[in-house]
């Protein structure tokens, strides 16, 4: 099959079969199909969709271009996917959690983009953290700590960096079965059997909307499935920020508040109820899942006596500037998007996959929407580098946070459960 059929097939809406979407994928990774013909066959996706169907073999094709991970024979492999947020610190409370609870977690996370965070720039604020280890390495992790966070090792998915790399430059990044299939492209090689997802909803996420939300993630399970998962998800709210602490260093220390059952209660709640497991809160109030995370710190090169004495974690010496309430009322709105393009112009961010992050700037958002405040009461803590940026993310977080006479409350954190 030419590139040339493939693509009158597509032009026509034709049902594409397993074998014209296997000769897309490998003809994009090896070249046969150019990058003119393989930016048209995403265009015609996007207009036309893919069904299901074609979505499954779209992520299997994309999954096999590249390596999948292998790992010894255990107790079952799980795994979350976020689809982003501010203050998502998620992964790093469910990771040892799940293992105390006899699951394995072989978890492969990416870095922070834009006004999102990411799970390796904030472990990394852990002085000697490896994200960078290799599978064997890995193996061994997972058989005797029974969970680890890394970042890709070998090929993952090559598909799905070419595509991708082409849907930036061709608008076509927004269309449900091209996210789905690169999402689980990328988990499937993972070599995970039971996925949880965590797609988040509101001004800070990647679906701004609740209904494109619900699209995208009730799509995600249904693949999901039809590859071979365990597959539910939940849609939380991303409208304001998760938890308090947004930045790397400063989320690591609410992870740690979290792993012993402290911390604020919408983060515990969201990893409550994604790991959906009756004695997951008194394994967190016990303290073992917080033991699990500094074992799996220290197999990872981590130096754990940053996890009690937080002044040893990466980026200290920052500057503190509080922002005050300049009147009593309720608050209405904490924009989740505003707070994480702050903690980013702060320095907490990167723009380009090469950037580096400042592991100490960032800040302690201390209200949330419903909350009554008092004039002159602290609002947020804006940690800076000697005040880099510091008059815009102060205006961004002074706009971003407002008060009212009005009780607005909080929306629900957590929308909706599929699968
Ligand atoms: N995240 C991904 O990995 N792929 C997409 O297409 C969108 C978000």
């Amino acid at each position: 099959m030419t590139p040339h059929d493939i693509l009158r097939s597509m032009r026509v809406d034709e049902v594409q079969s397993k074998e014209a979407i296997e000769a897309f994928v490998s003809g994009v990774v090896s070249g046969s199909f150019s990058r003119p013909q393989a930016a048209a066959w995403l265009a015609h996706a996007f207009r036309r969709g893919l069904s299901d169907e074609e979505t499954v073999v779209l992520t299997r094709a994309m999954t096999d271009s590249g390596t999948r991970l292998k790992w010894p024979v255990g107790t079952p492999l799980v795994d979350k996917h976020s689809t982003g947020g501010v203050g998502d610190k998620v992964s790093l409370v469910l990771a040892p959690l799940w293992a105390e609870l006899g699951w394995r977690v072989p978890m492969i996370s990416g870095r922070g983009l834009g006004h999102t965070g990411g799970t390796l720039d904030k472990l990394e604020s852990i002085p000697g953290y490896r994200t960078d280890l290799e599978e064997a390495r890995l193996g061994e992790i997972l058989e005797h700590i029974g969970c680890f966070i890394s970042g890709q090792t070998g090929e993952v998915a090559p598909a799905d960096r070419i595509l991708y790399a082409l849907r930036n430059e061709t608008c076509t990044v927004e269309s449900i079965p091209l996210i789905v299939a690169s999402i689980l492209s990328k988990k499937l090689a993972e070599g995970v059997e039971r996925l949880v997802l965590d797609v988040k909803t509101g001004s800070g996420a990647f679906m701004e909307t609740e209904e494109d939300s619900k699209a995208l993630a009730e799509a995600l399970v249904r693949v999901a499935q039809g590859s071979g998962l365990v597959c539910n998800a939940l849609i939380t709210a991303m409208d304001r920020p998760l938890g308090e602490a947004v930045g790397n260093a400063v989320e690591v220390q609410e992870s740690v508040a979290c792993l012993k059952g402290e911390g604020p209660e919408d983060l515990r709640t969201v990893v409550l109820q994604l790991t959906n497991h009756p004695d997951a809160t008194e394994v967190l109030r016990s303290g073992r899942a917080f033991e699990r995370f500094v074992k799996m710190v220290e197999a990872q090169g981590g130096d754990a006596r940053s996890l009690e004495d937080f002044k040893r974690l990466r980026g200290g010496g920052v500057g503190e500037a509080v922002l005050l309430a300049e009147r009593e009322g309720y608050v209405q709105e904490v924009h989740a998007r505003a707070i994480g393009v702050a903690a980013f112009e702060l320095g907490a961010g990167r723009l380009r996959a090469e950037d580096p992050v400042d592991h100490g700037v960032g800040m302690w958002v201390h209200v949330e929407p419903g909350q009554r405040v008092s004039e002159g009461q602290p609002i947020a803590t804006l940690l800076h580098r000697d005040g880099k940026n510091l008059d815009v993310a102060f205006r961004m977080v002074h706009d971003g946070v407002v008060i009212g006479d009005e009780y607005k409350p909080a929306t629900p954190l957590v929308r909706a459960k599929i699968g």
